[in-house]
């Protein structure tokens, strides 16, 4: 059985980048949905027993008959946004308190990368802002409800990912590194039809010493 993941946060932490009331849609609605679902569907199924990893990766391919079918594609779309959002929702931290702010610049309380990962999107993509170019012109270029993501292939060379619907690195081969959800529901109720907008803010929550973790477990 798998549950919904507690948030590291408080849930207005993140406004106004993300306001409460789309997280507490997002994790506490949209999110649970999807646990209940993956929770209904793989009883008596061989996938009970795997982690959540190893169900994107196994449901991800077509199986023989007659295990193959509706029932793979529901599990793969469960799992994988249950995934999805797991690793989602642990990358960002508050950034800037009411407090912070009457002290700090926006830019002087952002994080940043460093140590390897720094020096690996600087080889691939010269600096940072050339990067975050290209991965938030990839999320707004995805066309329809998905995720764009920072991924890595064994050797550590990075690549920017842009998936539909409910797909993850894992089912490629790729260790997911860092993800923006593109799926309207992540940024309808406070930026509309706003999805660069929505996008650039989230530079602003993101905490880049989850991701040089993730970067760094080989
Ligand atoms: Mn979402």
């Amino acid at each position: 059985m798998f549950t919904l993941i507690d948030l590291p946060y408080p849930i207005d932490a993140l406004e106004p980048v993300i306001s409460a009331q789309t997280l507490s849609f997002h994790h506490g609605k949209h999110l649970q949905a999807y646990v209940d679902n993956l929770n209904k569907l793989i009883p008596g199924t061989e996938y009970e027993s795997m982690t959540l990893e190893e169900i994107v990766i196994a449901s991800s391919k077509p199986v023989p008959e007659p295990v193959e079918g509706p029932a793979r594609k529901a599990i793969f779309n469960n799992a994988g946004q249950i995934l999805n959002h797991n690793l989602y929702f642990t990358q960002f931290a508050p950034r800037h308190s009411r407090l912070d702010l009457s002290r700090h610049s926006r830019l002087d309380r952002e994080s940043a990368p460093t140590g390897p990962l720094k020096a690996q999107i600087e080889s691939q993509w010269g600096t940072l802002e050339a990067f975050q170019k290209e991965f938030v012109a990839k999320g707004v270029g995805l066309f329809g409800s998905g995720w764009v993501w920072l991924q890595a292939d064994a050797a550590g060379t990075l690549s920017i990912g842009q998936y539909p619907g409910a797909d993850n690195p894992v089912a490629h081969g790729l260790r997911p590194l860092l993800t923006f959800d593109v799926w309207e529901h992540a940024y309808y109720l406070d930026y509309q039809n706003r999805r660069a907008a929505h996008l650039e803010a989230l530079w602003g929550i993101l905490d880049w010493s989850v991701v040089e973790r993730r970067y760094n477990k080989q």
